[in-house]
């Protein structure tokens, strides 16, 4: 199947040859005419599905099908919304939107919190087509008086399981409640844990199930290695990885904010230039951080789960857990930054005893042992205890951890069998 076989117009087929894309993906194939002919969509995809096209392109059209037939947005209002969880994920979606809209008659805004309000607040007087927003600003905005939805079609929820994860199901809600009951409703997931699926039965009328399943090729394709080391050691290790690979572009994760400015230091005063990216820093420090790695001018990048989420970096030669992740799928979306569009990735996980729990949650997940491999000087003087295929979250260490958070773990994974 080509693009051009999809029912989109010649504007919209003009910006996506442009862009060099000939092919729909799989999402793209099965969404474009759903959403086209005005249904409801419940899909689980990931970033790297091309997911971000799947909605976009039938949304411009159908907005700008609006518009020749006399629909005009008024002041403040918003034809189509895209909630999003991260500043970045909304940047992105923005962008794409420009790009495939280059042709038409359409007004997008972007707004997310952490910059001043006032020039979203003008943005928005005239009104616009469309409005990628993160939840919280745009509960903001609502409350003064700068967003209306009178004139509301359309309302897409991206990655809906991370702002859930990320708490946003409060304003969530109220936004939903703002919205006129008859609009059309795309839903965006990776996974479809319970909590989504009340979330969408709340939601969606008679939607159309996509279901597309990325991460298994991903994985297979991608060299993985887990370096046993002592928690201590880490940073020494992976300044040792750095210098003897001569690696030039590595893309390290970090479990909290706190750990990616630590390690940010350590690697600076070892010489090698990083960046921290994570939910603390600015829109300016990250945006800024994320262009000089982009560029070469900075070596690593340190960065958590969240602020990684859709960031649009790809092909990494080598991307580095310094710590495992709590949430098994996590692991799957950090390592599918690297050998993407076949070229050859290394994911290396520094793993110390602690971290044993994630450790098996992860290889139940992926379905294989990372094989592992003790660099020379590094031996653990606490051993990390060999796994098995079916290895048991050990109990000891499950009880350090807050309850909550298990709860969730564990719902997590049950979902990711959708
Ligand atoms: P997404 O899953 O939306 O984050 O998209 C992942 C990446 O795939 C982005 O860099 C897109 O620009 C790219 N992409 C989206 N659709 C296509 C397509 N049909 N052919 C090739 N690349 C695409």
């Amino acid at each position: 199947m080509q693009f051009t076989d999809l029912p989109l117009s010649a504007d919209i087929l003009k910006a996506v040859a442009e862009k060099g894309y000939t092919t729909p993906s799989p999402i793209q194939q099965q969404a474009i005419p759903a959403v086209l002919a005005g249904r409801d969509l419940m899909a689980a995809a990931q970033t790297g599905t091309g997911k971000t096209a799947g909605f976009t392109l039938p949304l411009l059209q159908l907005l700008a099908e609006g518009r020749t037939q006399g629909r005009k947005v008024q002041a403040n209002q918003v034809r189509a919304l895209i909630l999003t969880p991260t500043r970045e994920l909304a940047a992105q979606i923005a962008e794409n939107v420009a790009l495939y809209g280059k042709y038409l008659p359409l007004r997008s805004t972007l707004v997310f919190g952490g910059v001043k309000i006032n020039p979203q607040m003008m943005a928005l007087r005239k009104g616009v087509d469309i409005l990628i927003a993160t939840p919280g600003r745009l509960m903001d905005l609502y409350q003064q008086n700068a967003v209306r939805f009178n004139q509301l079609e359309v309302l897409v929820l991206d990655e809906a399981d991370r702002m859930l994860d990320m708490g946003f199901i409060r304003d969530i809600k109220k936004i939903l409640a703002l919205l006129p009951p008859k609009r059309q409703n795309l839903l965006f997931s990776a996974t479809f844990s319970n909590e989504i699926r009340t979330l969408a039965k709340g939601l969606l009328n008679d939607p159309l199930e996509v279901t597309v399943t990325p991460p298994n090729s991903t994985v297979e394709r991608i060299e993985q290695w887990l370096y046993p080391v002592d928690k201590s050691q880490k940073a020494a290790l992976l300044i040792q990885q750095i210098n003897e690979h001569k690696w030039q572009q590595v893309l390290v994760f970090t479990k909290t904010k706190h750990g990616a400015n630590k390690l940010t230091l350590q690697l600076e005063k070892a010489g090698i230039t990083a960046m921290a990216i994570h939910g603390n820093k600015s829109q300016n420090a990250r945006t800024k951080a994320l262009a000089e790695f982009k560029a070469g001018g900075v070596r690593v990048l340190v960065a958590t789960d969240i602020a990684a989420r859709g960031l649009d970096i790809q092909q990494l030669p080598q991307v580095v857990n310094f710590e495992l992740p709590n949430v098994p799928e996590d692991y799957v979306h950090r390592i599918g930054r690297t050998g993407r569009a076949g070229a050859a990735g290394l994911a290396v996980s520094l793993v110390c005893a602690e971290e044993l729990k994630e450790l098996v949650g992860i290889e139940r997940l992926i379905k294989q042992l990372l094989p592992r491999q003790v660099i020379a000087g590094f031996t653990p003087q606490q051993p990390l205890p060999v796994t098995t295929a079916n290895s048991k979250a050990p109990r000891a260490v499950a009880a350090k951890r807050p309850q909550a958070r298990d709860h969730r773990a564990g719902q997590r994974s049950v979902s990711q069998k959708h």
